[in-house]
């Protein structure tokens, strides 16, 4: 037996120990982790099956709102809603549960399943309207709550190209900007600001 077969055999007892030791810690961890991801299947597959998915004419609307928000510079909120998302037209269990707080679309996070209601067609003026309503429901995706998924929409809605100068009118504005204000009240505390908005801009061309 050379020096090295010798030095291997005197610790090999260790190294078996170790992998016993090693084993078992693996094992311990393994169940739960596997039945963890294994009841996140089977929730995801109850929600989806307790759906219907959008048709293709509301694919391709929600694509072409995808798209502005894209071309506005929101490039991570686009690739998440493209690549990651399943779009739904009705409610799973889950949102029959627990109605969602607004009337356009609902997400389930972390499941990536965003539900669209009739007023996200209708209701809406035009792309970027829908573009603003998904990257409302694309702060939730990240895990954000209601305060900062409205406060992230209001505070970039210049970017986005939704202003009160360019939809101020129309009826989805009116009433996000009301949700805004009950969701994210520190945005509106600015007593020197038109509105008390402490973002708008409006006041410094007065
Ligand atoms: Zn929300």
């Amino acid at each position: 037996m050379s020096t090295i077969e010798a030095a291997i055999e005197r610790y090999a007892p260790v190294s078996r120990v170790s992998a016993v030791a090693g084993n078992d810690l693996v094992s311990q961890w393994t169940g739960p982790i596997a039945a963890g991801f294994l009841t996140l299947i089977i929730f995801y597959l109850s929600l989806i099956s307790t759906s219907v998915p959008v048709t293709s004419k509301e694919s391709a609307t929600i694509d072409s709102a995808i798209t502005q928000l894209e071309a506005k510079g929101f490039g991570r909120e686009a690739l998440m809603l493209r690549k990651m998302v399943s779009f739904r037209d009705s409610d799973n269990w889950l949102n029959s549960v627990e109605r969602s707080e607004n009337a356009f679309a609902a997400t389930n996070f972390p499941f990536f399943i965003v539900t669209v209601y009739p007023d996200f067609f209708d209701r809406t003026k035009d792309d970027t309207e829908r573009a603003m309503i998904l990257l409302h429901e694309a702060q939730h995706l990240r895990g954000a709550n209601e305060h900062d998924a409205y406060a992230y929409v209001w505070e970039h809605r210049q970017q986005l190209g939704w202003t009160t100068l360019s939809h101020g009118g129309t009826a989805t504005f009116v009433t996000v900007e009301e949700q805004t204000r009950e969701n994210a009240p520190d945005l509106f505390t600015c007593p020197q600001k038109i509105w008390h908005d402490c973002t708008e801009t409006l006041l410094a061309k007065r």
